[in-house]
């Protein structure tokens, strides 16, 4: 067995999946706040913070919270404090997903050593094709119409907006793109979809069967939703607060698709893949294997 001890923190079903890539690899692999019967035997199930608190690397959950206060822990009954989180998690190197500034303080202001498994673009880059498969998957389970020949617009031209904007294209759709910057206007225009400037978004809105947002941040407000076709589907990719103001968007009638942790819930095979190809650059970066 290898020497590298690895624990996992709750997470969802890529995370199960997770388990059982270390395991195989030979690593001492643990989990907590994790339960599902296709973690492999071998595995060593943590009863608390305390008994993995000497592990070399503890992954948490994608997102690491989503109140703020607790740890994402779909597929336990073990309610996880972020602060008894960090309390125990002094000695293991921690990779962490999708961290508000908030919780970035606080790790800062303790010490702990952790990076954002998101914010490595070997792992985002990646994670983005399951994401973009997933996003087209709502898109066609919501709607009564093809993809094909359908207008699109992908909100952003980050990691998720240029693969999603490549496979809505290879669907057959029309496909738009907004950005904020010359540089992503003129590759939007040189990939044949069709650019449209953050300034100009509100023009275009009412033309959108499908709208999907990668942008973390609220840039569509009352009167941009005012501009949308009452029969436009909305899909909400980025994390929270998401794109939209939600409360309007309701109150007009806007059909809207939250879709978070998309590669955990349509390919959380390959999203552990993604996941282990990560943790393994990371090991290699820090000089713990070859
Ligand atoms: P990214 O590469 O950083 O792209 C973000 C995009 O948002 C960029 O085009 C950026 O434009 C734009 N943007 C950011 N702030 C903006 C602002 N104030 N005004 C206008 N545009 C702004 O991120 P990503 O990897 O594509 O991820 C996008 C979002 O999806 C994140 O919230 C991520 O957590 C989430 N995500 C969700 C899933 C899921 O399953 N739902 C999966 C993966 C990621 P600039 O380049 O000009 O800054």
């Amino acid at each position: 067995m290898n020497t590298i001890s690895i624990a996992i923190v709750g997470g969802d079903l890529r995370f199960v999946r997770l388990a059982k890539i270390l395991y195989e690899q030979g690593f001492d692999t643990w989990v907590y706040a994790l339960s599902h019967p296709d973690i492999p035997i071998g595995v060593r199930v943590a009863k608390s913070l305390e008994d993995i608190s000497t592990c070399n690397y503890v992954v948490g959950p994608i997102p690491f919270s989503r109140d703020g206060k607790n740890l994402f822990t779909p597929l336990s009954n073990n309610c996880i404090s972020v602060e008894m989180f960090m309390e125990y998690m002094t000695v293991p190197f921690l990779c962490l997903s999708v961290l508000k500034p908030t919780l970035i303080n606080a790790l800062n202001a303790r010490g702990l050593n952790y990076i954002d498994l998101m914010q490595m673009d070997e792992i985002a880059t990646l994670n983005a094709i399951p994401t973009a498969e997933g996003a087209i998957q709502y898109a066609m389970q919501n709607s009564e119409i093809t993809i094909d020949d359908s207008k699109c617009i992908v909100l952003g031209f980050g990691r998720c907006g240029k693969i999603l904007a490549h496979r809505l294209k290879g669907l057959g759709a029309n496909v738009h793109v907004e950005a904020r910057s010359t540089k992503d206007l003129a590759f939007i225009e040189a990939y044949d979809y069709i650019p449209v400037p953050l300034e100009d978004l509100k023009k275009h809105l009412w033309k959108f069967d499908f709208i999907f947002n990668t942008i973390p941040v609220q840039i569509l407000d009352s009167s941009h939703i005012d501009a949308c076709s009452l029969a436009s589907i909305y899909i909400e990719l980025a994390s929270a607060p998401g794109g939209i103001d939600l409360n309007y968007c309701a109150s007009r009638g806007i059909h809207y698709v939250p879709a978070p942790s998309l590669p955990g819930k349509v390919a959380p095979k390959t999203a552990a893949k993604i996941l282990y190809q990560g943790l393994e650059i990371i090991m290699h970066k820090r000089g713990e294997i070859l």
